[in-house]
């Protein structure tokens, strides 16, 4: 695992109090009245000076701007707490590559995926040796035994030190923890120097490659083990859901009133659930109180990204009865998480933001008003586009007869590399015939090459404002991006057929997929809301000058957002 530095899992004793608070939160996501107002704010706030001495920094994955303005007056427990704070409505991932890693990137590291060299959730390297020639953002494809879809985890590919490894650096007493269902998330939050990193792996937590997990992950596996084996019956639907559910397809697939009845054994049910995240908030749990963390010397960071926001909305979009559900129970997670921080007694700082937003399913849209969204058309994806382009040029793939394609993808958007034997003369060529074929194709909203990418200055100014050649600039890396990058036209969701899990997504260049929200909250500080264009870049740099973190000029393509709404200012003299 190079550059993920030795693990310094620090206080390992398990408190007694774990396995009951892991076993109540995920009794509790089965049993489901929704959530409490006794899950607010506690009433007597007295605002703490200094640093507070644990940052808490919460991904929920493909938490769009849109969902959040739809739920957010039906809060009661976490996320009702969270608005009482700072709240910046529209945050936004200004990069077109609104996927998971490029998005996770961004958050702690303050700058965007240009920098971070987190280009997109996978990318290609035809010239790499092994028959995989596709690469994982968070694999060490050198480890022995890694491929992209069953890679050795690693935050190789992450240019750029998260705030967790600057504090450490700073303070060596500082913990850096990150949990998640996802490895990228937990990487690309955590970074280079993670002191305790948990992720989901079919169905239990797991942790870097040779490493034993530490007992509080035990005791959240076992947890998760009991619930798999028994199953669990359908969650309750609050009554504010009612009029989300309507049965309807996608295709084959069926959508719109389901309530996660969980069979026994069945752990991909169990991840695309409410139920993952309240496992992971359990875990989360479980590691404050075992490494005791937000009391120690150092200011400690703990970074937890929800998944199954973004798997509920892959699976079955964002408009039904499930994701109405999915909201009323990562609020009550969040609540318990918040609360058990309370009464430990711990000067805790939250923030709260997405890795990107979402789309719904089609074939709904289509219903409810926006008859224009569509499937994309297979045409652009990459075998369709070699064909294509040898028609127009003669230039056959490959040239060196390795059996690859002329033309590698991800996915019919983003980005497109070459077969790497093309002389210079042919790659300038097919580069022109493919630009030529996509910008003349109605679902393509623009198509650059690495060139045209490459000479464009890094965008600054507000986001929203922002061209789609900024927007493709701010996730572009020489060293990794496509030979062509292409952004399909507002709505065209790129699955050309919906399938089980996978009906809706993200990813596209449109505000849809790129604002957020990004709430801020500690104790005392006077809550205000921010309706003006923020990034997820100024994350890092509002964190640090809170916690009194010097970092080097330059070093944040964000700015300090000062958080208390009163005359204090969080950001320092001058800034
Ligand atoms: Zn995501």
């Amino acid at each position: 695992m190079p550059n993920v530095l030795p693990l310094k899992f620090q206080a390992p004793r398990l408190r007694s109090v774990f396995p009951l608070a892991a076993a109540l939160v995920l009794a509790g996501c089965a049993a489901a009245p929704t959530g409490s107002a006794l899950d607010a704010a506690p009433a007597a706030l007295v605002a703490p000076t200094g640093p507070p001495k644990l940052i808490v920094a919460i991904a929920v994955d493909q938490f769009s701007a849109d969902l959040f303005a739809q739920y957010r007056s039906r809060y009661t427990a976490g996320l009702a707490r969270l608005q009482q704070g700072a709240v910046f409505p529209s945050g936004f991932q200004s990069h077109a590559a609104t996927e998971t890693c490029p998005g996770h990137s961004t958050i702690l590291t303050g700058v965007h995926p240009a920098r971070t060299g987190v280009i997109a959730n996978n990318w290609y390297d035809p010239g790499i040796a092994r028959a995989d020639k596709r690469i994982y953002c968070a694999e060490d494809e050198t480890a022995a035994g890694s491929t992209s879809r069953d890679p050795v985890v690693s935050a190789a590919h992450l240019r750029v030190p998260t705030l967790g490894d600057r504090l450490k650096a700073a303070a060596p007493g500082t913990r850096n923890v990150a949990v998640s269902a996802k490895d990228r998330a937990v990487v690309m939050m955590g970074g280079h120097d993670i002191d305790a990193a948990y992720w989901w792996k079919k169905d239990h937590f797991e942790t870097f490659a040779g490493l034993q997990p530490v007992p509080a992950a035990v005791a959240a596996n076992a947890a998760a083990a009991r619930v798999l084996a028994a199953g669990a019956p359908a969650l309750a639907a609050p009554a504010w859901c009612s009029a989300r559910g309507r049965a309807m397809r996608a295709g084959s697939v069926a959508l719109g009133a389901g309530r996660f009845a969980l069979a026994k054994n069945q752990p991909d049910s169990f991840r695309v659930s409410p139920r993952m995240d309240a496992a992971t908030g359990a875990l989360a749990i479980g590691l404050v109180d075992a490494m005791k963390l937000g009391q120690g010397g150092a200011t400690d960071v703990l970074s937890i990204s929800f998944s199954a926001t973004d798997y509920i909305g892959h699976a079955v979009g964002t408009e039904g009865l499930e994701m109405c559900i999915q909201m009323a129970e990562l609020d009550r997670t969040i609540g318990a998480l918040l609360t058990h921080l309370d009464a430990a007694g711990i000067d805790y700082a939250v923030v709260l933001t997405a890795d990107h937003g979402g789309l719904d399913t089609p074939e709904r849209l289509d219903e409810q008003a926006l008859p224009g969204a569509t499937r994309v058309d297979k045409a652009l994806g990459s075998a369709a586009l070699s064909r294509a382009v040898t028609a127009a040029t003669g230039i056959a793939a490959p040239g060196s007869g390795t059996g690859g394609p002329l033309i590698y993808a991800d996915g019919p958007f983003g980005d497109y590399w070459f077969d790497r034997t093309l002389t210079s003369a042919q790659k300038a060529q097919a580069t022109a015939a493919l630009l030529r074929i996509m910008r003349a194709h109605p679902q393509v909203a623009a198509a650059f090459s690495a060139a045209e990418l490459a000479e464009a200055p890094l965008p600054t100014g507000s986001p929203q404002d922002w061209s789609l050649k900024d927007r493709a600039r701010a996730a572009f890396d020489a060293r990794r991006s496509g030979d062509v990058v292409m952004l399909l036209a507002r709505a065209v969701v790129p699955i050309p057929d919906p399938l089980p899990g996978y009906t809706a997504t993200h990813g596209s260049a449109w505000d849809y997929d790129r604002r957020v929200p990004i709430l801020f909250w500690r104790k005392g500080l006077a809550g205000f809301e921010q309706p003006a264009p923020v990034d997820t870049v100024d994350i890092a740099p509002t964190l640090a000058a809170l916690i009194g973190l010097a970092v080097p000029e330059g070093a944040f393509d964000g700015r300090c957002l000062d958080i208390d709404g009163g005359p204090g200012n969080t950001c320092g003299l001058g800034k």
